[in-house]
């Protein structure tokens, strides 16, 4: 029979995991769909967060979102990405998660989210963590129990 990871391990804390602000790329409220759309293009990233000029954490841009944004009825009107503001067409409504919350909490999340976008008690965005980081985590422990 397969026992379950311990207590302790799913208690452990987030901060161990994430990917750190100053590795993560990222756009500001303010710049351009343009922009955004060459960052995620170059980065190779599904989707990237969003800050305010303070790296308070704002939302979600991703190349759906950008493309919907300049979709005109005949063709994709590419000459508006520059007029576009990434403040106006980037994602808001996903969960984010704190700082100083624990693993198992990670773990539900990350069953519907790709990664998160981790933030302190001002919304001052910490950095990112990812599905892939805690399966790693996750396959560790198990082949741990195995031993
Ligand atoms: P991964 O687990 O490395 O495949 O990353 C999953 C998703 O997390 C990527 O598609 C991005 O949306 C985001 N991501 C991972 N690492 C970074 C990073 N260094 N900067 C920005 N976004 C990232």
């Amino acid at each position: 029979m397969i026992s379950l990871p311990s207590r302790d391990f799913l208690d452990t804390p987030i901060e161990e995991y994430i990917i750190s602000s100053e590795k993560v790329a990222h756009v500001q409220v303010n710049n351009s769909a343009e922009h955004a759309l060459l960052v995620l293009t170059k980065t190779g990233y599904a989707a990237i967060p969003v800050l305010d000029s303070k790296y308070h954490f704002c939302g979600l841009i991703n190349a759906q979102r950008i493309t919907d944004a300049i979709l005109g009825l005949e063709h994709i009107e590419y000459e508006r990405l520059p007029e576009i503001r990434v403040e106006d067409i980037m994602q808001t409504d996903f969960p984010l998660i704190h700082i100083s919350e624990r693993f198992q909490r990670a773990l539900d999340l990350l069953i519907d989210q790709n990664f998160l976008c981790v933030i302190d008690d001002e919304g001052m965005f910490m950095g990112i963590l990812t599905r892939r980081v805690i399966l790693k985590q996750l396959k560790k422990q198990i082949y741990q129990l195995k031993k």
